[in-house]
């Protein structure tokens, strides 16, 4: 599919029923990425994506995907 909806742009709902929150402004861990805030539609899990992950991030509380990036927790701030 030809998709050219912003992923990065605040409120994008991928496939997977996750949303992008924020941009984190902190550096993510892919070359010349930045970290998002994602949050799961489903379980309203926090977590943070590169921004090239968002469009087919999945939720690791309750869709198995991976840990959030960097580290980043909710509770951890930054
Ligand atoms: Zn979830």
């Amino acid at each position: 599919m030809a998709e050219s909806r912003k992923t990065t742009v605040i409120g994008f709902l991928n496939p997977n029923g996750q949303i992008n929150v924020r941009p984190l402004g902190i550096p993510g861990t892919d070359h010349g990425q930045s970290l998002y805030q994602m949050a799961c539609s489903h379980c309203g899990a926090n977590y943070g994506a590169n921004g090239s992950d968002i469009h087919h991030r999945r939720c690791p509380a309750c869709q198995g995907g991976n840990p959030s990036t960097g580290g980043w927790s909710l509770d951890g701030g930054r």
